[in-house]
């Protein structure tokens, strides 16, 4: 199947090309004219606007659920997930002082944030950076956690973070602010922005929302600030699409257990992402971050989580836990995104079992959960992760969650050092004027 290259004249009639869609995993065909993609259809009917990965082919991305008319144009715009190669819309960003997700970061740049990233978890031996003057780096800015999504870990996460640089912490969550009258997210983030706030780290299940934020603040910078100065916008987590922080720390975490701190080479090394694929954002930016560094990566679990379309992103898929189980380095066990699910009855708040995907949360265990039975089979050394929350019993048990190889907690620990060199950049980079 021929793949699509962003900016590349293709004819114009009929179907030429197949990628992937972020937002629901599944394989969308379409036809480029002129390196503009003129006609897509996702095998689901779904309809919406493209975006194609400029650098490596093969990549849509729909954005947050807007339908326009069939055989509409979409604009192509890059990258889609890399492996390393990749200096497109994510790396720019990031240079203008955004995190929205490692899809287009080169390996260079990753590497940049998790060498600073191991001086704030104390792994840099130089000693060159003081920790008493870490309070400085941030000291006069204010970051807004604007969280419309529930978040433990990381909202807690990129406070301490924050803090630990001397910055000053502003909590808003969707209950108890005007989100819950109505307000769009867009307009929420341009009048946090016109109190002056230096970052905003966002949470949405939306995917795609943290880029309408960053777009909105762009045209309307001038608007609440006389030099038109744009807020750091940092992607806690988008819906289906990328948590580009939990990718990172996960990368941390392997790179420190595997002796790869010294920069960040994770040749050799075999990751496999368990469970549910499909809705996992956490599995999207692992992809493309332990790809772009080197790693192997496979992601497994049933058809209904794990389409075989992810594999455009660079990855292998399998539906046989136990076959691959023994050739990991390192097992990172996913949630069952439950209530990004359809079925199950009802509305609102989805319950453990309700869902289309999977038929019995019980046989699901019996055949993906990480069972005392299973991490004996896993090889001397190898480790388990999990980005959190654990629902025990459901895709591990407590014995894997609470054992030797568990690397969860080292994951929590990891994510503040990550958040701090995420912030410290991005907000830098934001005061140089972008
Ligand atoms: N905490 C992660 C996330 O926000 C994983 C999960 O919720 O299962 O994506």
């Amino acid at each position: 199947m021929k793949q699509p290259r962003g900016g590349e004249a293709c004819p114009s009639r009929g179907v030429r090309a197949v990628g992937v869609c972020q937002r629901f995993g599944r394989r969308v065909k379409f036809a480029i004219r002129a390196g503009r993609v003129q006609g897509f259809l996702c095998t689901s009917a779904w309809w919406g606007w493209v975006y194609l990965g400029e650098r490596v082919p093969g990549v849509v991305y729909c954005s947050m659920g807007k339908r326009i008319a069939s055989g509409g144009a979409g604009v192509v715009r890059g990258p889609g997930p890399g492996r390393g190669q990749g200096s497109g819309d994510g790396g720019a960003l990031f240079a203008r002082g955004h995190l929205l997700q490692l899809a287009g970061l080169s390996a260079k740049e990753l590497r940049a944030i998790l060498g600073r990233a191991r001086v704030f978890a104390g792994h840099d031996a130089d000693g060159s950076d003081d920790p008493k003057a870490w309070r400085e780096r941030l000291r006069g800015k204010v970051v807004a956690n604007l969280f419309f999504e529930d978040s433990t870990r990381t909202r807690v996460s990129f406070a301490v973070a924050a803090e630990r640089l001397g910055a000053q912490v502003i909590n808003l969550t969707s209950v108890g602010s005007s989100i819950s009258k109505g307000e769009t997210v867009a307009d929420t983030a341009l009048n946090v922005a016109a109190m002056g706030v230096d970052g905003i780290v966002m949470r949405h299940k939306s995917s795609g929302a943290p880029h309408l934020v960053v777009r909105t603040l762009a045209e309307r910078a001038h608007s609440y600030d006389d030099a038109g100065r744009v807020c750091s916008v940092i992607n806690a987590g988008d819906g289906r699409h990328e948590h580009p922080t939990q990718g990172l720390l996960d990368i941390y975490t392997i790179a420190e257990r595997f002796d790869r701190l010294d920069g960040f080479d994770l040749s050799g090394l075999t990751v496999g992402i368990v469970g549910d694929i499909a809705s996992s954002r956490v599995a999207r930016s692992g992809i493309v971050g332990l790809g772009a560094l080197g790693a192997k990566v496979v992601c497994i679990g049933p058809p209904t989580l794990v389409p075989r379309s992810i594999e455009a992103m660079g990855c292998k898929t399998t539906h046989d836990l136990d076959g691959v189980i023994g050739k990991l380095d390192a097992v990172n066990v996913l949630r069952i995104q439950f209530e990004r699910h359809d079925g199950g009855g009802g509305g609102g708040e989805k319950m453990p079992g309700a869902s289309n995907a999977v038929a019995s949360v019980r046989e699901y265990y019996e055949v993906y959960g990480l069972n005392s039975a299973r991490l004996a089979k896993l090889r001397p050394g190898a480790i388990v992760m999990h980005p959190g929350p654990i629902n025990r019993g459901v895709e591990m048990s407590s014995e894997a969650a609470d054992s030797g190889q568990s690397m969860v907690l080292r994951q929590v620990r990891h994510g503040v050092a990550v958040r701090m060199a995420v912030l410290e950049m991005c907000l830098n980079a934001s005061a140089q004027g972008r």
